[in-house]
């Protein structure tokens, strides 16, 4: 049996992944819209993902024979300046799941509930991997912008010479 800490806790992370999936299912309509659909595709897999990680929190507070209860999801940010904002927000938003996942570990040790934190421990690894992909993707389109940024500037420097005039 689960305290009603940890479910109300457990509870909470449930709603904090699908929030994690309503962000980027907004991520990938806005690169949907903004005409690159790969990005929007990323996104949509990363979306699901979190959905799986809510229901990982749904079956496990069931298995305990807790009770699971949903609270409300708020709405995402709907638009980014670029797409190095979107990813940056990505990584932010990975730091910010990491600490509640820390909060987590650090509850169910509080109430010393050993099962929890096992179940917690596939979170632990899963920020890490969520961090450092999140981190690679930023690192790859920051690159694309700076070369795009580089090739503008020397496209930029063009001018008009007039053709010598025929002798
Ligand atoms: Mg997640």
């Amino acid at each position: 049996m689960l305290s009603d800490k940890i479910q109300n806790a457990l509870n909470g992370q449930h709603v904090a992944e699908l929030y994690s999936a309503y962000l980027y299912l907004s991520m990938a309509a806005y690169f949907d819209a903004e005409g690159l659909p790969g990005f929007a595709n990323w996104m949509r897999v990363q979306a699901q993902e979190e959905v799986s990680h809510g229901m990982k929190f749904y079956y496990y507070v069931n298995e305990r024979d807790g009770r699971v209860v949903l609270g409300p999801i708020d709405g995402p940010p709907t638009d980014w300046d670029s797409p190095v904002a979107a990813f940056e927000h990505v990584l932010a938003h990975e730091r910010k799941v990491t600490a509640l996942i820390n909060g987590l570990v650090k509850l169910a040790a509080e109430e010393k509930d050993q099962a929890t934190a096992d179940f917690l421990s596939w979170f632990v690894k899963e920020q890490l991997e969520e961090e450092e992909s999140a981190e690679a993707v930023l690192q790859k389109v920051a690159g694309a912008g700076a070369e795009l940024a580089a090739a503008d500037g020397e496209l930029g420097a063009r001018v008009f010479k007039p053709p010598a005039a025929s002798s």
